[in-house]
């Protein structure tokens, strides 16, 4: 899960000496949020060092693009929990999005868009999965093909590892690297990087003790080992790295970077606006949290309601 507890929310901002700043917030304008809306942490080691995606020149090129952040799809009741949804709400989701004109891009098509090198259509929409569920497999793969549709999953590499051993192709928690490839192979479903082993308590922050430097060289060491796995199952090295429990450590970004991963997903919550010539412009983006029982439909609603406010605050 890319973390779900206040509590949790409260334990990291213990441990850490950083800023605490909640859904809602916008860091890049010193405001913090409302803790008490606060459905992911995010923690800094001191304050970001990315533009304010709303302060745009009239001139530029720009596009309106909403991320959607979903986690397990399951027809076990039990283990739905917040963020679980049905194979049915999925399928649901995906036709109102294309009944409603929105075009599912992947995070390369951003990349593209941003450099200069791709056009994107009128309604882009980005679908992100984290965690490596096997439900990316078993029901989101086949909808993608159904409905000629494409995703954004992001997998935890030591999970995939372990679940690699085990045997069950269906009966796994989560992907092995056999799913892994043959989805990215089919063009529906784009692999990113959720690191390899950083998905515990304290995510890949910064821990209170450590050095920037020491931070960074453990940061590194991780994602370099994701990175390495996909592109030796795949053919193609990861992009994008989706922050576990939304946790972003100071000194992150500039190792991504040095990764040549051209963007990253943060937990906040919004709608990105993405700007042609603005690379900087895709790291820490926002996503829409689509929990059970709330369709996309009213995920969309309140995303733009807040993009709304936002812009008026901000005129
Ligand atoms: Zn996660």
């Amino acid at each position: 899960m890319c973390g779900n507890l206040v509590l949790l929310t409260l334990l990291i901002a213990q441990a850490f000496s950083g800023t605490v700043v909640c859904a809602a917030g916008n860091p890049a304008k010193g405001n913090p949020g409302n803790p008490q809306n606060c459905s992911e942490a995010m923690v800094f080691g001191g304050s970001p060092d990315w533009p304010d995606p709303l302060i745009v020149s009239a001139a530029q090129e720009k596009v309106e693009v909403p991320i959607i952040m979903y986690h397990l799809i399951t027809k076990n009741q039990q283990n739905l929990g917040k963020y679980g949804i049905t194979p049915k709400e999925m399928e649901n989701d995906l036709i109102y999005l294309k009944d409603n004109g929105y075009e599912t891009v992947l995070m390369r098509d951003l990349i593209n868009y941003v450099r200069g090198e791709g056009e994107l259509p009128e309604k882009p929409i980005v679908l992100t999965f984290d965690d490596g569920n096997s439900s990316d497999y078993v029901y989101l793969f086949p909808l993608l093909k159904k409905y000629g549709m494409k995703a954004v999953c992001s997998i935890v590499g030591k999970f995939t590892d372990e679940n690699s051993k085990l045997d069950g192709r269906y009966g796994k928690p989560n992907l092995d690297w056999e799913q892994v490839k043959e989805m990215q192979r089919e063009g529906f479903i784009e692999i990113q990087n959720h690191s390899y082993d950083m998905h515990g308590w304290n995510g890949s922050g910064k821990l209170k003790n450590e050095s920037v430097e020491e931070y960074q060289a453990r940061f590194y060491a991780d994602l370099e080992k994701t990175q390495a796995k996909v592109r030796e199952a795949t053919g193609l090295a990861p992009t994008t790295f989706v922050y576990p429990l939304g946790v972003i450590g100071k000194g992150s970004l500039e190792v991504l970077k040095k990764l040549e991963i051209q963007a990253s997903l943060s937990c906040w919550e919004g709608i990105n606006i993405v700007t042609k010539g603005e690379p900087e412009c895709l790291y820490a983006m926002r996503r829409a949290i689509r929990k059970g029982g709330q369709p996309v439909s009213d995920v969309l609603t309140g995303a733009y309601l807040r993009l709304k406010q936002e812009k008026a605050n901000s005129a």
